[in-house]
């Protein structure tokens, strides 16, 4: 273990103010802890921020709810208003982790997980990833788990995230702080594929804090669906996983969102292609065209090329499943 020094701040000004370069903000711990064992990330200061006054879901003044960035998985999933108005999102999380875990895990950490990638936790091998130019040996690796999305030649690792899967078919919007104010970020603009630079996660700049996550009003609650491929039935990452959101009108298609997990280095969408089913019956055909549309360009390697029809069968089965109610 690396030694690093320690801060317990009790505001959110006074945590932003602390943040250096090396340093890591930490609340549950469920993945950075490991990031440390594993030698992977090793920050001088960790600034323990589970003393901030992030714990809260309110009610905003369009209808939607804003959650504290530190509320936990467990508590979000089985919130009476996520529940209720947001059954996507609680689907999501529940498919997500251990109970443990998600007891642990909060909001803004889970956006912040990084892949799980075999060789990212391996140090003693290359990876872009950790180690930028060192090389991605999972391109004629193992690479059962990587992307067939978004991928590039630096790096075709995906982001772990449930929760996130089920955000981004929501369009939530990201608060943060930093030193030069608040910003608001669109869930489809927070992850980032990797492109040049696998070393960068998502759009945050260095010591921009999460603070919150906001829910639109506009919730999907009567149609949808979270369905979560995998290789055992619980606490494994997903295969390919999709939220689907539907909104009905006597069977014809008024509004449609498809996000999917699993395959590509962000929860992956396509809204133009969306777009083109509204007004159209909600059946099998329309659904196998958006799945056509979302796998456009997909690209698998040794080990994961039955992601892309496997992908194609969950995204039609999800929104059939969204079609019967809330699954
Ligand atoms: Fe590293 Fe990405 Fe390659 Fe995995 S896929 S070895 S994380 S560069």
């Amino acid at each position: 273990m690396n030694p690093f020094t320690y801060a317990r701040p009790t505001g959110i000004d006074e945590a932003v103010s602390l943040f250096t370069p090396d340093s890591r903000y930490i609340a549950g711990g469920t993945n950075l802890l490991d990031l440390m064992k594993e030698n992977v990330t090793h920050p001088e200061q960790l600034i323990d921020i589970t003393r901030l006054p992030l714990k809260d879901i309110e009610e905003t003044t369009d209808g939607g709810l804003r959650i504290g960035a530190l509320v936990s998985n467990s508590d979000l999933a089985w919130d009476a208003r996520i529940e209720q108005h947001y059954p996507l999102l609680s689907k999501a999380i529940l498919a997500g982790a251990s109970p443990q875990l998600r007891n642990m895990a909060t909001t803004g950490g889970n956006l912040l997980q990084r892949t799980r990638c075999y060789y990212f936790y391996d140090a003693d091998t290359p990876c872009n990833k950790r180690e930028p130019g060192s090389g991605c040996p999972a391109r004629d690796g193992l690479n059962r788990i990587h992307a067939i999305l978004g991928h590039s030649e630096q790096c075709i690792a995906v982001h772990p995230s449930d929760m996130c899967v089920g955000l981004a078919a929501l369009d939530a919007t990201v608060i943060v702080k930093g030193r030069d104010g608040e910003r608001r970020i669109a869930f489809a603009d927070f992850h980032r594929l990797p492109g040049n630079e696998p070393e960068r996660d998502n759009t945050l700049a260095d010591g921009e804090l999460v603070t919150a996550v906001e829910l639109p009003a506009e919730n999907f609650s009567t149609h949808c669906a979270y369905l979560k491929i995998r290789d055992r039935q619980s606490y494994a990452f997903a295969l390919v996983s999709v939220a689907a959101a539907l909104q009905l009108d006597g069977g014809v298609i008024r509004n449609v969102r498809v996000a999917l997990g699993g395959v590509a280095h962000k929860p992956w969408r396509n809204p133009e292609a969306e777009a083109l089913l509204v007004g159209r019956p909600a059946d099998k055909a329309a659904f196998g065209e958006l799945a056509d549309a979302l796998l456009a360009g997909a690209i698998g390697f040794n080990d994961n090329q039955f992601k892309i029809e496997l992908a194609r069968r969950a995204i039609v089965r999800a929104l059939s499943d969204a079609v019967e109610g809330a699954v």
